[in-house]
This record gives C-alpha cells, sequence and structure tokens, in this order.
C-alpha cells in the first residue's frame, strides 16, 4: 500500500471552476516525488486540496493516507494523521519567537492526537528535541530567540519551515515553492532539509515551476503538471528535459 495516493483527484474553486481535473499519483516512504508546472497550471491547488484548505473543494477522487481517506477530512485531522503542508507566512508575526512557534505547533498536532484535550510536550523535551534537530539540520542556534519572519531572509524562512517539518514528523510532507523569495540558498536550503528528512517513515511532494530546484532536490520522480494534469511523469531525466526546453513541448498547442 502506497503511503500517499491520491486518485483521480479533482479541485474546483467556489465559483465553481475546476482548476485539477483528475490527478492519480503514489508516492511511498523514502521517495521526493517533484510536480513541476508552469504558472497558473494549478499547482497551489493541489497542494492546498491536499492539506484540506476550505477554498478548494475537492469535487471527485482520493487522497489515501495510509490508506485512509482524508478528503472529507478537515486540515486539523489531516496534519494529525501526518499530511503537512509547509507554512508560507508572507508576513513577520510580531512577539511570536521561532522557538514559541515551534512549540505551539508541536502542541497543536500532540492536542489533535489526544482527541482534542491538551498534551503539551515537557519544555526539558520540547528544547531536547529542538536541539537534536537544529544540530542535524545546522539551523544557527540564535534564530529560535528572533522573532518569527521579522527581517528574515528567503532561506532563514525556509530554514523554519524545515525546522518545522523535522519537529512534527510527517508522513508525508507537500513543499509548495512559489516563485517568490526563493534564491539559490533558499533553494539549497529546502532541497537538503527535503533529503535529510525523508526516509523509511516519510515522503515527499515538492511542488514548483522552477526546474533549478531539481538540481539540489535531486528527485526521485518527477511529474510534468499542466492545466489541471499531470501530462508525463518519469525519473530524473525527465528534469534535464524540462531543464533544457521548458514546459513548451508539454504545453498543448
Ligand atoms: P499555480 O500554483 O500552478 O500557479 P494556482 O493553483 O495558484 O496555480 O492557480 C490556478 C488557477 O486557479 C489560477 O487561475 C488562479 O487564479 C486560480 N485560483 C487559485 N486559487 C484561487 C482562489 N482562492 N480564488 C480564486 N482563484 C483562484
Ligand atoms: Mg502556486
Amino acid at each position: 500500500m502506497a503511503l500517499l495516493a491520491i486518485k483521480d483527484l479533482h479541485v474546483g474553486l467556489e465559483s465553481g471552476e475546476k482548476i485539477v481535473k483528475g490527478i492519480s499519483l503514489e508516492v511511498n516512504a523514502n521517495e521526493v516525488h517533484a510536480v513541476m508546472g508552469p504558472n497558473g497550471s494549478g499547482k497551489s491547488t493541489l497542494a492546498y486540496s491536499l492539506m484540506g484548505h476550505p477554498a478548494y473543494e475537492i469535487t471527485d477522487g482520493k487522497i489515501l493516507l495510509d490508506g485512509t481517506d482524508i478528503a472529507d477530512l478537515g486540515a486539523d485531522e489531516r496534519a494529525q494523521l501526518g499530511m503537512f503542508l509547509a507554512f508560507q507566512y508572507p508576513h513577520a508575526v510580531p512577539g511570536v519567537t521561532v522557538a514559541n512557534f515551534l512549540r505551539t505547533s508541536v502542541n497543536a498536532i500532540r492536542k489533535a492526537k489526544n482527541g482534542g484535550e491538551d498534551d503539551p510536550i515537557k519544555i526539558p523535551d520540547f528544547r531536547k528535541q529542538l536541539a537534536t534537530e537544529m544540530d542535524r539540520l545546522k539551523v544557527p542556534k540564535d534564530m529560535m530567540g528572533r522573532y518569527l519572519n521579522e527581517g528574515f531572509s528567503g532561506g532563514e524562512k525556509k530554514r523554519v519551515e524545515i525546522l518545522q517539518m523535522a519537529m512534527l514528523q510527517p508522513r508525508m510532507a507537500i513543499l509548495d515553492e512559489t516563485d517568490s523569495g526563493l534564491d539559490i540558498d533558499a533553494l539549497k536550503i529546502v532541497a537538503e532539509g527535503v533529503r535529510e528528512l525523508v526516509g523509511p517513515t516519510m515522503g515527499a511532494v515538492v511542488i514548483t515551476h522552477y526546474q533549478r530546484i531539481l538540481d539540489y532536490v535531486k528527485p526521485d520522480y518527477v511529474h510534468v503538471f499542466v492545466d489541471g494534469t499531470i501530462v508525463e511523469s518519469g525519473g530524473p531525466e525527465l528534469a534535464e528535459k524540462l531543464e533544457n526546453d521548458g514546459y513548451d513541448s508539454f504545453l498543448k498547442g
């Protein structure tokens, strides 16, 4: 059984407009899949619908996580079952330190797992886990006391995102890498973090329109996503084709 199995998924907007038009995809532990497509093709819609964003309506199909259909569940329930969508906080959060933010997100998952009752992690346990993961991901110590995203570079935001992923230990990480703020530094941080964290208990889907990120992520599978459907799937060699030819050869005339 695949860790994540997306079966003929259709997603529409509240207006009724169809955006994702029948996607099927299986992702296993230890695998990194890249979903690549031009702007406006529906990549973020796919990412949000996997996570349960209320603005995106799943009109047909299944999303099986460890065999459980999560398509009708709320975002918090999906997170509890192990779905992770890298957060995109465009704004600073005054007064909330990185450490506080991470502890809050760890506790949110613990609460959901505990049937909705608070079950906060003990501070020494949190500190220990955080220190271990920061070490593993080479996050500078001084980041923890800084206010979330206040004056953060693109790369620093990505560090927090990857660190959050490490702390939550999801089954399936969905990373929607939008075009904004992705310099080479940030790309490398995401790529190295994904590679470090994906393993026997976790898989990842990296969604992006940037061919360049594939140089760093080195995905096991590449899917070309155009106008709401996957038009071609392959191995890393498909990334090379994209790098050379762009999306033009995949666009319908
Ligand atoms: P991508 O991430 O590939 O650039 P998106 O999923 O963001 O594509 O967008 C696909 C289409 O859906 C676009 O036409 C976009 O304007 C539209 N769209 C996405 N989300 C919304 C939304 N919340 N409200 C209205 N239109 C949306
Ligand atoms: Mg997008």
